[in-house]
């Protein structure tokens, strides 16, 4: 049976992130020829919607008020049941990022509907859709389906394909007014670090550091790679650990999880707890100079060596393209 599937569109620095759009491939699926709905949420961010329905949606709901220019689960929740009840959606695809970590499951309780939480792949379509995602860290995938309710999902950014862009769709944008209040969290001032360059979570390329690096010294190269790539430098929890770098590059079960196309390991172990957070990645090069090191199990090519001699080695090939 067709669904109507409500997608939340997530805006960072006035920008909608990829997710979204992946999100709304994934709605298509679970629609099975229904309709799709944006939300989107924030101050400010109605000039969005439009690509929201370049990329599939076929109409979208936009709740904006002052006191949602930053994201809390408060202000957000009441603005998502704003519009879930003026859409009544049969099912809802946030992106399995942060803000959809945080979100999804408040909305879940309120809705009193279950949660698939970070699907990487939808197999079929409408009631028949199989939900498979990561169990135990990465070692096993379950598939999961829904018998009654709300089908609530997130799906882990950089697993499934957005539609291709069409510029020319069109659909209505509608705005509700919600006076968004008894917030108990109100962020004054965002205060960030400077800028690193690519999002470490929407990177096609990583080039991650654990501790055989050795120093914060030692991430340069790394660094020089990665930018060469296009991409982004991660780490493991033994770098963070040791004070080589900040714990927002952290990558795992209790850091950010990856996916990217290209994911390039230097002097990481490769605990099963790195694994759960990068695993996944479509390439895996790894270089340790441990032939028995475990992350050799995972990777797709492996480089037996000093990483201070193959980084620099690599560098210069790549620059040499
Ligand atoms: P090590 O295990 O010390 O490995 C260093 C590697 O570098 C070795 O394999 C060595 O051969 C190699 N090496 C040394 N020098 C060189 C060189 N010059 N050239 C090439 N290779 C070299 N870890 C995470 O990463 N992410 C998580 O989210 C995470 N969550 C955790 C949650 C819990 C509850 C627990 C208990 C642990 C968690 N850990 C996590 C920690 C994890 O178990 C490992 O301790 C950690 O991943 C090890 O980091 P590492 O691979 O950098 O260090």
């Amino acid at each position: 049976m067709a669904k109507k599937v409500l997608v939340l569109g997530e805006v960072r620095d006035g920008v909608l992130r990829n997710v979204s759009f992946e999100a709304i491939a994934a709605a298509k699926q679970i629609a099975d020829g229904g309709e799709i709905v944006g939300a989107l949420i924030g101050n400010n961010v109605s000039q969005l919607a439009s690509s929201l329905v370049e990329y599939g949606a076929d109409r979208v709901v936009v709740v904006e008020h002052p006191n949602l220019a930053s994201y809390t689960s408060d202000g957000f929740s009441q603005a998502f049941m704003a519009i879930n009840e003026e859409v009544k959606p049969e099912a809802i695809v946030f992106g399995h990022t942060s803000l959809g970590k945080d979100l999804s499951p408040k909305l879940a309780s309120k809705l009193q509907s279950g949660l698939i939480s970070d699907v990487t792949v939808i197999e079929g379509n409408g009631d028949d859709a199989l939900f498979v995602r990561p169990i135990y860290s990465g070692k096993a995938f379950e598939k999961v389906k829904t018998k009654e309710g709300i089908v609530f999902v997130t799906i882990r950014p950089n697993n499934i394909a957005p539609l291709e862009r069409n510029t020319s769709r069109t659909g209505d944008v509608v705005s509700i007014s919600v006076d968004i209040q008894n917030l108990r969290t109100i962020i004054k001032e965002v205060v960030r670090k400077a800028a690193t360059g690519v999002d470490l979570s929407e990177a096609k390329v990583v080039v991650a550091g654990g501790r055989g690096v050795k120093s914060a010294e030692g991430f340069e190269p790394l660094r020089e790679l990665a930018n060469l790539l296009g991409g982004a430098v991660g780490a493991s929890r033994g770098a963070c650990d040791a004070d080589y770098c900040d714990y927002s590059l952290q990558i795992g079960q209790t850091g950010k999880v990856v996916t990217p196309d290209l994911y390039i390991a230097a002097g990481i172990s490769g605990a099963i707890q790195h694994l759960a957070g990068m695993s996944n990645s479509k390439v895996i090069v790894a270089i340790n100079k441990d032939p028995e090191a475990n992350i050799f199990k995972v990777a797709d090519y492996g480089i037996v060596g000093d990483l201070f001699e193959v980084v620099p080695l690599l560098i210069e090939e790549f620059k040499a393209l």
